[in-house]
């Protein structure tokens, strides 16, 4: 592979401490070989990309993603005859082609809008661990990514019947934990509390489905294997089960007590916030949600709940990460940006704060901070180039000008829902 230069760009490098300063960047070999004034001897034989004007920032990583949807709300996983039927039918060898294909389309949405990393938390029949492991081969193009395979739950709990697998006892529990070491996961998802559809009482949503021992036979069992644990905690209730079991991080959050906070912190736990389906179950009208009134207004309970979450994870000093929550209703696979300044605008933090979390921070969650999520020699060059400067406007990062996986230029773009993004741009111009 030819080196390359980016010349001249100002460089916004993913950390909290560093200001912004136009530099040079010289790529080799997959990654950042350096960062300064590139001189014409060290740039003889390179591409140079004229960067003046321009702005360049580190990949994105996006925590939670599932991969088998688009966004486009659906009734198929709404319980009922049809979904028993596709889920039969997901089983079978042409179930898996489609999925697969499914799989694909989503993981090269994500990467052709910016998200060089991605972590999926809970998909059908391990169809991401198959798409992982072709990217990982070279065999089709997508970012690096992160696999739990199908979540685990109980009885009721979120994803029974569709996604999760469910057991009860906590030694069948440990034996679906040692299942996902065969298919090669990178870590354990679980669902400590139920969803925001599966409420079924106003003002209650997150309902606490895991109890405490059904939650600690499953971390014990991972951190034996060397896995961490996330799981789905919508309510105080579900972070106390959560967080007291052994969860290393939270996905979405809610309120949690001090002493909580102290536990989580020890473990080196995290908050991982997704605002994306969220803001629009809450805030869109029933008739383009089509939720019944009280299923809108648990969104919005969730919603609360989750900024109250990241609100006393950034006081007591936890790490926060960002992640769409993609393939639920309204949160497509190419809208990262979205969930940037949704975070901006509901927690009330700066744009830096942000990208920080959406790139620094989620990579030092995987453990893969030496690696990527800032710009800095010898990590790999997995950047974006803007022609905006995102901390004035994080819209910016809608259409990159340039996208970098490993020292490698992606060339292509997400093919867009104009319908759901005209929807979602209505309500995010009243926020
Ligand atoms: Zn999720």
């Amino acid at each position: 592979m030819k080196n390359i230069v980016l010349k001249n760009g100002t460089v916004i490098d993913g950390t909290l401490t560093n200001e912004p300063e136009v530099k040079d960047i010289l790529i080799k070999n997959k990654r950042i070989e350096k960062i300064g004034n590139i001189t014409n001897k060290e740039q003889k034989n390179a591409k140079v990309i004229d960067c003046t004007g321009m702005y360049i920032m580190p990949g994105l990583i996006n925590m939670h993603a599932h991969l088998f949807g688009t966004g486009q709300p659906s009734s198929i996983l709404g319980g009922g005859a049809l979904q028993k039927i596709v889920i039969q039918f997901v089983k079978t060898p042409v179930g898996h082609k489609v999925l697969d294909a499914l799989v694909t389309s989503a993981v090269q949405q994500e990467l052709y809008s910016g998200v060089t990393t991605l972590r999926s938390v809970g998909d059908f029949e391990y169809s991401d661990i198959r798409i992982r492991d072709k990217v990982r081969k070279g065999k089709i193009e997508g970012p690096r990514m992160f696999c739990s395979g199908p979540a685990i739950t109980v009885p009721t709990g979120h994803g029974d019947g569709t996604f999760a697998t469910t057991k009860e006892k906590p030694e069948d529990l440990r034996k679906e934990v040692q299942e996902r070491t065969k298919h090669g996961v990178d870590f354990i998802k679980i669902c400590t509390t139920g969803g925001v559809m599966d409420a079924k009482e106003k003002g209650h949503p997150g309902e606490l489905k895991m109890n405490l021992e059904q939650t600690l036979a499953v971390t014990e069992e991972a951190h034996k294997l060397g896995l961490i644990v996330a799981s789905h905690t919508e309510s105080p209730e579900g972070m106390t089960v959560a967080i007291n079991g052994g969860v290393d991080t939270i996905e979405h959050s809610s309120p949690f007590t001090d002493d909580e906070a102290k536990t989580l912190k020890d473990r080196n736990g995290a908050v991982i916030i997704t605002c994306s389906p969220a803001v629009p179950l809450a805030k869109l009208p029933a008739s383009v949600t089509k939720l019944s009134d009280f299923a809108q207004f648990n969104s919005q309970v969730v919603l609360d709940n989750m900024i109250e979450g990241a609100h006393r994870a950034k006081e007591k000093g936890i790490q926060i990460g960002l992640g769409t929550d993609a393939s639920c209703p309204f949160a497509t696979q190419y809208n990262m940006w979205r969930e940037l300044l949704f975070y901006t605008k509901l927690a009330n933090v700066a744009p830096k704060e942000a990208i920080h979390a959406a790139t620094l921070s989620n990579a030092t969650i995987l453990g893969i901070e030496n690696e990527t999520g800032s710009i800095e020699e010898t990590k790999y060059a997995d950047l974006l180039v803007l022609s905006e400067n995102p901390l004035e406007n994080l819209e910016t990062l809608k259409d990159p000008k340039h996208i970098f996986l490993e020292g490698k230029l992606i060339r292509k773009r997400p093919k867009k829902n104009q319908k759901l993004d005209e929807a979602i741009d209505s309500i995010m111009a009243e926020m």
